[in-house]
């Protein structure tokens, strides 16, 4: 696939490019924020984006909350900070420290509580997606993982009432998933911004007031599973945790559904033709950013 052709064919990745972005993934940030204005809060602080890279979120991130403000400008007691986590290098950006780790590893907690001098975070997102196999039941179950792995870790940094915000597929077992979070946060959402393509299954939760059930002491262990981790999780009316292996039907928790971005924004879906996108130029245009390792590289 050509650069040009696929330029003419996704307008969001078109855009990203023109905008400076690195990844079209921004624009699903920004129209999740558009309908939800998680990052116009002005007492937004400790941000945490996990599986970061190539890093358009961060970008999003400190261009939203630092506005037009160089890192040189940024004072010693400023305690605004995003920190982004991949298991892949990446490139700086302005007021974003990287770290290169696993999320699923209890070490990276570790780290990031480091970074913010064991203050909670505000907000915590996560755009993860491990590598495709191609066997949909094994991709799906991986998937299903790493969102459990980056909730694991929010219900450890994020402070109460905070905000955490991550990508899901809405597979069969999407139920269990919400209904878990509504044992943690006061408002659940399931949202689709416009960029995300309507033919995939990809939609973003948007989970609103982290209200950890009292006396549950989220840790994570190298040695327990995600599943045992999160066994405590459901409260009694005491509001006391007690163990659950599954959950039955009358406490399903169904998300609200929302699409967001707007009737104006492009369809990801269709295909624009540039007289129609008068933003956008018919010059071909680089990447943003240079592959930080790429595979043409190695063992050369
Ligand atoms: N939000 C990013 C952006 O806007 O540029 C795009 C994220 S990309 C779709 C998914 C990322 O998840 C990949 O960079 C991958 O390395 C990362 N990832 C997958 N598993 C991970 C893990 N266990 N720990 C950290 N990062 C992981």
């Amino acid at each position: 696939m050509g650069k040009s052709s696929k330029d003419k064919r996704d307008v969001y990745y078109r855009k990203a490019k023109e905008l400076g972005y690195r990844a079209r993934s921004a624009f699903k940030l920004l129209q999740l924020n558009e309908q939800f204005h998680f990052l116009d809060d002005p007492n937004l602080k400790r941000v945490v984006d996990l599986c970061a890279a190539p890093g358009s979120w961060s970008q999003v991130l400190s261009k939203t909350m630092f506005k037009g403000i160089k890192e040189s400008e940024v004072t010693e007691d400023d305690e605004r900070k995003i920190v982004a986590v991949d298991l892949q290098p990446m490139s700086p950006i302005d007021h974003v420290t990287r770290l290169q780790a696993d999320i699923t590893h209890p070490r990276t907690l570790n780290k990031i509580l480091e970074l913010f001098n064991n203050s909670k975070a505000d907000f915590v997102c996560s755009d993860g997606a491990p590598d495709v196999t191609g066997l949909h039941d094994l991709d799906e179950y991986v998937q299903q993982q790493l969102i459990m792995s980056a909730l694991q870790l929010t219900t450890c940094i994020l402070k109460e009432g905070g905000i955490f915000v991550a990508k899901i597929f809405r597979g069969r077992d999407i139920n269990l998933l919400y209904t878990q979070l509504g044992y943690l946060f006061e408002q659940v959402i399931c949202a689709k911004p416009r960029s995300s393509r309507g033919t995939s299954l990809e939609a973003f939760i948007v989970c609103i007031g982290y209200i950890p059930p009292k006396g549950w002491q989220p840790k994570l262990d190298e040695n327990i599973s995600v599943q045992e981790f999160f066994q405590g999780l459901k409260t009694d009316s005491k509001n006391q945790p007690r163990v659950i292996e599954r959950y039955y039907e009358e406490e399903r928790n169904i998300a609200e559904f929302m699409s967001c971005g707007g009737l104006q924004s492009f369809d990801s879906d269709a295909t624009y033709h540039y007289d129609v996108v008068a933003a956008l130029s018919d010059v071909s245009l680089d990447p943003v950013q240079s592959p930080t390792s790429p595979a043409y590289k190695k063992d050369s």
